[in-house]
């Protein structure tokens, strides 16, 4: 099953580490425990063993229970469990005369006896003596060099699996609990760690186109989530300029759009409303033409933006030869210059040809000098210019004419945007026109610059690569 919730996932980890962590800790401190109280059992057992080998005189066959009781109790306390002795000789035959406390007998292994003839001592856990096993000591009195007596002792393991009973008992009992508050807590700290995040799904559940303004609560705190929440927040901010722009835009293209459409329509319905002559009716159909034609010039020029914003707009990679279109385009406009009282120029032009869309770069030159033309008044000058700059090809459009303020400078280029100055020319345009020249330059890897000055006049430098 795949758990949904990260709050429930992290619970989970958190409680499943802490087990593990529990039970590697509780298994390390067990196996400690069990070494430790075997360890201390036999150091005791051995003490016993070599108090009573010295207090065994040579031949002594008197030796009184009080005095191994005493001796058990010095090294185990007063513990109530079993304790056992025997005294024998060095063929581990018991020896009759001397007491052993009431415990019961012990046993003599073959491997006890002979590590005792070679003078050694033997620890072993007897099973079957009673309800627990029996730890036993054999320990071989040597005296001068030879075994005289084997001594052995012996203590129940009772007090020791008690022991490491209880400590079961403890651990068993400890593991739930832990576990229930390491889950507890960790659920608690997901919950808090986690309670911004819910906060931005309900925010983010709220923001939708229309509400892109909206943003979503930053913490201040620079922490992963606060980041994320900036991150998203700038994120929204360029949705939401997009979304305007857009919206600007549908705006804008409907409005450019109805206002030919609006006076072709008026001129019909004036032109159905009486007879009238021939010559009117052509008057009337030529003036309807020319609003259509603003109407499919502006189409265009829409389609080519979207196209452009789409990354499909097809250029032509063909050899254009700019000195000619610089020509072309100058003997297309020298009529309008003349007819708005200027003096069009041709200035530098050298002979380059570089990869291109002749038609697309002609449209794009003919967009800087009509304006040129139409934003300089009677008397001014406009010239077009054509040079190499290093590794680009500067296509130039200057004119005497009213100029851009810094802050028109930047915005000319938006879809629509007209200067105030513009307006108040009385010069009729979309405001696309340079949007288009730019979208044209950057489709031919170059880009398109202004530098003018307010009542100067302005120069349209289009720089392209040479190379291309
Ligand atoms: P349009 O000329 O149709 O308004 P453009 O995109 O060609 O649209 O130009 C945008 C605006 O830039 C113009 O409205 C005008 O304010 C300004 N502009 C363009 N060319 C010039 C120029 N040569 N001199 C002064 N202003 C200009």
């Amino acid at each position: 099953m795949r758990i949904r919730s990260i709050r429930a996932r992290l619970t989970l980890w958190y409680t499943s580490l802490l087990t593990v962590t529990f039970l590697l800790l509780g298994g390390t401190a067990y196996g400690l425990l069990v070494y430790n109280l075997s360890h201390d059992s036999d150091s005791a057992l051995k003490g016993v063993a070599q108090i009573l080998a010295q207090q065994t005189p040579r031949g002594s066959t008197t030796f009184f229970r009080p005095d191994i009781d005493d001796v058990f109790r010095r090294f185990f306390g007063f513990s109530p469990f079993d304790r056992y002795f025997e005294m024998r000789d060095p063929f581990g035959r018991r020896d009759p005369r001397w007491p052993r406390p009431s415990s019961g007998k012990l046993p003599l292994s073959p491997a006890a006896l002979k590590n005792a003839s070679d003078g050694r001592p033997t620890f072993e856990t007897i099973e079957g003596m009673g309800q627990y096993p029996v730890r036993v000591l054999t320990f071989p009195i040597v005296r001068a060099g030879r075994v005289v007596n084997l001594i052995q002792v012996g203590m129940s393991l009772e007090s020791m699996y008690m022991t490491r009973h209880r400590f079961l008992l403890i651990m068993a009992a400890m593991l739930p609990l832990s576990l229930l508050l390491a889950g507890g807590g960790g659920w608690i700290l997901a919950h808090r760690a986690l309670k911004p995040v819910d906060r931005m799904t309900d925010a983010a559940r709220r923001i939708s186109a229309e509400h892109l303004a909206e943003r979503l609560g930053e913490t201040g705190t620079q922490d992963e989530l606060d980041r994320l929440a900036k991150t998203l927040n700038e994120m929204l901010g360029r949705l939401d300029a997009a979304f305007s722009q857009i919206r600007q835009f549908s705006a804008d293209a409907s409005h450019e759009l109805q206002t030919p459409l609006t006076i072709l329509k008026g001129e019909l319905e004036v032109a159905l409303r009486s007879p009238r002559s021939p010559d009117e009716y052509q008057r009337i159909l030529k003036s309807a033409l020319e609003e259509i034609d603003r109407i499919a010039h502006l189409v265009e020029g829409l389609l080519l933006l979207a196209r452009a914003d789409a990354g499909v707009l097809r250029m032509d990679r063909q050899p254009v030869d700019l000195a000619q279109l610089v020509e072309e385009v100058y003997g297309q406009t020298k009529v309008l210059a003349d007819t708005h009282a200027l003096t069009l120029d041709l200035g530098l032009v050298e002979p380059i040809s570089i990869q291109g869309d002749y038609e697309r770069l002609r449209r794009l030159l003919l967009n800087l000098v009509d304006n040129g033309i139409k934003y300089t008044p009677t008397g001014g000058h406009v010239t077009l210019s054509v040079q190499r700059d290093g590794g680009w090809v500067s296509l130039q459009v200057s004119d005497t004419g009213i100029g851009l303020s810094g802050e028109d400078q930047e915005r000319i280029f938006q879809r629509f945007y007209r200067a105030v100055e513009a307006r108040s020319h009385g010069e009729s345009g979309a405001g696309l026109g340079l949007c288009i020249a730019r979208s044209i330059a950057e489709a031919h890897g170059g880009r398109i610059e202004v530098e003018s000055t307010t009542g100067q006049g302005s120069t349209f430098t289009v720089l392209l690569p040479l190379n291309s």
